[in-house]
């Protein structure tokens, strides 16, 4: 059967799903960066982040952060919520690298004296700007409620994601995360929605602190795909690899 697309991004293809209310992401192999200035298509990118963006969903629902994710379909494709996306990019960071680190001339790979939360415009057209909370209030991109409850989620990922790495011998660089409203039952609420793959944070191996994310691809240091399996390896995904 085939499925209408509803929108075609960067890194994934939203198609209608099965059921009203519901949509499929399907996980591509391109990786851009720099706001599309690098361009490549690395084959098994689309399935590993799909695989470890289901097990990241389903560890988020366990510790009570209500998201989109609904099952896994197949290898590239999982059934999530539909949402309609805030176009704000919440970004937390516990070290310095990226963007800040250009922005701001800090040292690359401190340690930050608390986690840092910054908001950004999910606009490639205009660069992915920095957001304060006055933009987002006067643009009526998101309500002080939801500003709030995306603050306090963000925080709260940051402590069980940095705790789950950590255990993994994994540092949690940074991370950024996307919300979407959904409605049912007449009434309508915010929840986490998008991915939560090494292509949306930073990951360092506590030991050797080796790059195991998408700045693999963004400096040109090849094995993007290996490092992307030990991530879902450490954590205990082999099975899901094999199929
Ligand atoms: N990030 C992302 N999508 C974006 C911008 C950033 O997933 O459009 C993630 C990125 O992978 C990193 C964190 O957010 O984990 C902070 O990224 P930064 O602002 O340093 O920008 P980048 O290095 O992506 O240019």
């Amino acid at each position: 059967m085939d499925k209408k697309q509803i929108y075609e991004g960067k890194a994934k293809v939203l198609f209608e799903g099965p059921e009203e209310g519901q949509i499929i992401q399907y996980f591509k192999d391109d990786a851009t960066a720099f706001n599309k200035q690098k361009f490549d298509v690395i084959e098994g990118k689309g399935v590993l982040n799909n695989i470890i963006s289901a097990y990241m969903m389903e560890f988020f629902s366990k510790n009570g952060i209500e998201n989109h994710f609904i099952e896994r379909l197949n290898k590239r494709e999982q059934l999530v919520k539909k949402v309609e996306i805030v176009p704000v990019e919440v970004v937390l960071r516990n070290y310095a690298a990226g963007t800040l680190v250009k922005r701001y001339g800090l040292e690359d790979g401190i340690k930050l004296s608390r986690p840092l939360i910054e908001f950004c415009y999910k606009s490639d057209e205009h660069g992915d700007p920095l957001l304060s909370e006055e933009h987002i209030l006067i643009f009526n991109f998101a309500t002080q409620d939801e500003i709030d409850m995306m603050k306090k989620t963000t925080l709260i990922i940051n402590q069980i994601l940095g705790d789950l790495f950590d255990k993994i011998g994994i540092i949690l660089g940074d991370f950024k995360v996307e919300f979407g409203r959904v409605t049912e039952n007449g009434s309508t609420r915010l929840i986490l929605a998008d991915e939560m793959s090494p292509d949306n944070c930073r990951l360092w191996d506590k030991e050797t602190l080796e790059i195991m994310d998408k700045d693999r691809f963004r400096k040109g240091l090849g094995s993007l795909t290996e490092f992307y399996r030990e991530v879902a390896v450490r954590l205990g995904l082999e099975k899901e690899l094999e199929e």
